[in-house]
């Protein structure tokens, strides 16, 4: 027997709609890219999405179409997330630190039809737009005295195209399942891939990130979005917190230690979320300043493992809870979360520590399951290490227009982290089983690097591995087996791989071994080769 309760569709322009009729006059604060703080309500923010679905509706925007973003996290951003949405269309946003290429790869792959972008990003857009041909207009996020040199026909300025258009607009319904976002990741080996997020996985999503032991941050709440909306929709903030009734507070394009700490001290902001590398910026500029926060409560930390020291200087020394969650593009990218526990308070200080260096328990709606290399589920038992793979309602089922398999046999999607799951739920990343690097909340290519190095004519083998780095984390290390009779050095070969490689990919140092761990089919023994460096430290 069914139940009998209605069956209306989860749809996302809904959670705008109940923000500014519910919290009409709570704010929405940007820095924009031109410098100015750009300050209004959920009620003028929901008129400007209908505004803007009008301008989408007039470009030619169609259900199903892509729209490509390439823009910092500022009110502009948000309101192209709700009106793409609100005509079924997708918003696929890209990373503007994918490098040309990697950007024009991922339009193309997307066809994307349209392309939105802060003037920050016209150097990057300008070159490549004659490279991406289902675009049919680009517009600049700014208004028509900022708008860029740019030589494609058919530039138009946000503010002007906003300014032709009426603020009323009737959102259609259809089915929760139609695709509202793209974002590709690079969390992979090969190309980029897509994942395809839905009104309806959004809004799970969403529910679930708002809940007191997740993120939720109430009305009350003043959340800085710091991570970036390019980057796995902002971790669901932007339909979490009006859901809610928070104040959202973008930074724009500022995100060093200095920017940081003003917005957060003349917005009040009581919570925010980012990558480590973040956080660290933040914690210097605050010590050689001699800075307090007056009103940081707390703060998720994601994206990379957060480190003690991370964790002791917030919380000891400036009074801000640091919790950490872990998550991916494939996920939402919600997974779990690190929030203190009922026992907590009983722990001594260093229990608390080693709990809270913990990825977190999962959050309702997410199952995870540890597995080892033989297909055997492991035991949830702190000690057994396996494969980690996991499923839900916001969990991808296949990536965008791809061949290969996305999911296990049985339905499950695997990580590509390495972990272990105690007996209270408590998930620990010990590994990494997939073969690329994160600096700073950003993806490395090691194939890329490597393939890059075995074209210098020294380089018999080439091997790269993360390694831990003071600020980013991770970073690259070249393992290098020398062509026989060759005597290239360090400095040689990254100097030859400057030219060849992405600034973000340049190893930060080659390490030179007679022989280069193989396994059985001939390929690199990674792990062989991180157990080999685990020592190796890379400082700032
Ligand atoms: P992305 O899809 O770019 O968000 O990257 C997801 C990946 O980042 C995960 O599969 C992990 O490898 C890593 N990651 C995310 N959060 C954490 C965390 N809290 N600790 C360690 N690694 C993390």
């Amino acid at each position: 027997m069914l139940g009998q309760m209605m069956d209306r569709p989860l749809l996302l322009p809904q959670i705008m709609e109940h923000a500014a009729r519910n919290y009409r006059d709570q704010e929405i604060v940007s820095l924009t890219p031109e410098g100015a703080i750009h300050r209004y309500t959920y009620v003028d923010a929901l008129k400007r999405i209908k505004q803007l679905s009008n301008v989408l509706t007039r470009m030619g925007i169609k259900k199903g179409d892509r729209v490509a973003t390439i823009a910092w996290n500022t009110h502009r951003h948000f309101e192209i997330y709700y009106a793409t949405a609100a005509i079924g269309a997708v918003c696929h946003t890209i990373n503007p630190l994918l490098g040309p290429e990697q950007v024009a790869y991922v339009a193309n792959h997307a066809e994307d039809k349209a392309m939105f972008f802060d003037t920050t990003f016209a150097p990057l857009v300008a070159p490549i737009a004659d490279y991406i041909p289902s675009i049919e207009t680009y517009v600049a996020m700014t208004d028509d005295a900022h708008l860029p040199e740019f030589s494609k026909p058919g530039l138009a300025a946000y503010e002007t195209l906003m300014a032709a258009e009426s603020q009323e607009f009737e959102f259609p319904e259809f089915d929760e399942r139609t695709a509202c976002g793209l974002c590709y990741t690079s969390g992979t080996t090969g190309n980029p891939k897509g994942v395809l997020f839905s009104h309806r996985s959004n809004y799970l999503h969403a529910l679930t990130a708002n809940q007191s032991n997740v993120m939720g941050t109430g009305e009350d709440g003043v959340l800085l979005a710091v991570v970036p909306m390019f980057h796995v929709n902002a971790w669901g903030v932007p339909y979490s917190i009006p859901m809610s009734g928070g104040k959202l507070v973008f930074p724009g394009p500022r995100l060093d230690g200095e920017g940081l700490y003003n917005i957060i001290e003349q917005e009040q902001c009581t919570a925010s979320l980012g990558v480590p590398t973040i956080w660290l910026g933040l914690i210097n500029y605050m010590k050689e300043n001699n800075k307090k926060f007056s009103s940081l409560q707390y703060s998720c930390v994601g994206g990379s493992a957060m480190s003690e020291y991370i964790l002791r200087t917030f919380q000891e020394d400036y009074g801000v809870e640091m919790y950490q969650g872990w998550g991916m593009t494939e996920m939402s990218p919600l997974g779990t979360v690190n929030r203190r526990s009922r026992n907590f308070d009983q722990l001594s200080e260093d229990e608390q520590i080693a709990v809270q260096l913990k990825q977190g328990r999962a959050v309702s709606g997410v199952d995870m399951r540890i597995v080892g290399a033989d297909g055997a589920v492991l035991p949830n038992d702190g000690m057994s290490s396996g494969h980690l793979q996991v499923r839900g309602p916001w969990i991808i089922s296949e990536y965008y227009k791809y061949d290969g398999e996305t999911l296990t046999a049985d339905g499950w999607f695997d990580t590509g982290d390495v972990a272990t799951i105690d007996e209270d739920g408590y998930m620990h990343i010990t590994d990494r089983a997939k073969d690329v690097i994160k600096s700073g909340g950003e993806w490395v290519s090691s194939i890329d690097i490597e393939n890059a190095a075995l074209s210098h004519p020294g380089v018999a083998r080439a091997g790269v591995i993360g390694v831990y780095h003071e600020k980013w984390q991770e970073r690259p290390l070249l393992v290098v087996v020398r062509e026989p009779g060759t005597e290239a050095t360090e400095a040689e070969i990254i100097d030859f791989l400057k030219g060849r490689l992405a600034k973000i990919a340049l190893p930060n140092a080659v390490e030179f071994i007679d022989e280069m761990p193989l396994g059985a089919t001939g390929k690199i023994l990674k792990t062989k080769l991180r157990e080999m460096f685990k020592d190796y430290r890379l400082s700032a």
